[in-house]
């Protein structure tokens, strides 16, 4: 199997390289944090139920990041010790993020005003109005958001938890467990027999869409078993060689996509179809058409935000 050079592999554009440091040595420093949070120049990105508030004219159009003050996100009924530090730009200035529920943020008064519009960030990503290190930043405060929602309880004592080292711990009241943000490991493959690639549409997708295949990694299994078994579970097809491309943070919740080229040792396919409506065997002719939405018989690909593109287009980018 020739793979193609890691230093060739397109960046996707969630996961991309993030403008800001994220001052982690700072995180546990509750006067310095204090100080970031009463300065002037210090602002928020306001996430209600995971949506993004974002600035955008009537049609939608020149979306950009809504940029809140203290101010204004405790007006929405936030305890700003429950926000959370995404980092400091060059010039020193703190970004933050903070998390509410539709029903906390519209009770607040002139609330439901203020949360207009709501954006979720897949629309963002696809819709690509944002700069690249923006929609990465909107990433990892939306992963982390759904980190906080899902942690509120202790998983030790079912005691309530609270947040803590500006978001990036929370510790429980009762027993005092720590816990901290997770991403959860993924596997998304191209499955390559050397001259096509196997893409899979499933049934949660809009019509004629394939992508690469994807599945979770399991306690005790590394990357590539993970790769082996899953697409045995899903095509029915043996794998031989897996080769490590790249990853991306993915935060729908917060996965962490390990990116890999799998080579076919079996081409016959036995599909797992309570997931899997299709899968096919698509040549490079075909992927570049279906990349240009000019397949004939209009099959499509992801879009450059996702890694899935990034390996789909690895492929297609291989001399025949
Ligand atoms: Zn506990």
């Amino acid at each position: 199997m020739d793979t193609p050079n890691r230093q060739d592999f397109h960046k996707p554009r969630i996961g991309a390289e993030l403008t800001l440091d994220r001052m982690a040595e700072k995180r546990a420093d509750r006067a310095w944090i204090e100080q970031r949070l009463a300065n002037k120049t210090s602002r928020f990105l306001l996430f209600v139920d995971l949506s993004l508030a974002v600035d955008s004219d009537a049609d939608q159009d020149n979306t950009k990041l809504r940029w809140l003050t203290a101010g204004q996100i405790e007006q929405l009924g936030a305890d700003l010790n429950d926000t959370y530090l995404l980092g400091c730009n060059p010039d020193g200035q703190a970004i933050f993020a903070a998390s509410l529920s539709e029903a906390q943020a519209s009770a607040a008064p002139g609330g439901k005003e203020a949360l207009k519009p709501l954006v979720d960030l897949r629309s963002l990503a696809v819709q690509g109005a944002l700069p690249d290190a923006e929609l990465s930043l909107v990433g990892m405060g939306r992963a982390l958001a759904a980190w906080h929602v899902s942690s509120k309880c202790c998983g030790r004592c079912g005691g309530y938890t609270r947040v803590n080292d500006a978001g990036w711990q929370r510790k429980c009241r009762a027993c005092g467990q720590e816990v901290y943000p997770r991403s959860d490991p993924a596997i998304i493959v191209l499955i390559t027999d050397g001259t096509r690639c196997l893409l899979g549409h499933h049934k949660r997708y809009t019509h004629k869409f394939y992508s690469t295949l994807a599945g979770f990694v399991e306690p005790g299994e590394d990357f590539e078993g993970c790769v082996r078994r899953e697409m045995r579970e899903e095509t029915g097809v043996t794998i031989g060689q897996v080769t490590y491309m790249a990853s991306q943070p993915w935060p729908f919740p917060h996965l962490m996509m390990v990116g890999c080229w799998a080579q076919a040792l079996t081409t016959e396919l036995t599909l797992e179809e309570e997931e899997l409506h299709d899968a096919r065997w698509f040549t490079r002719e075909e992927v570049k058409m279906m990349m240009e939405e000019k397949h004939p018989e209009g099959f499509t690909v992801p879009g450059p935000h996702s890694i899935a593109y990034a390996l789909i287009k690895s492929f297609a980018d291989q001399p025949a």
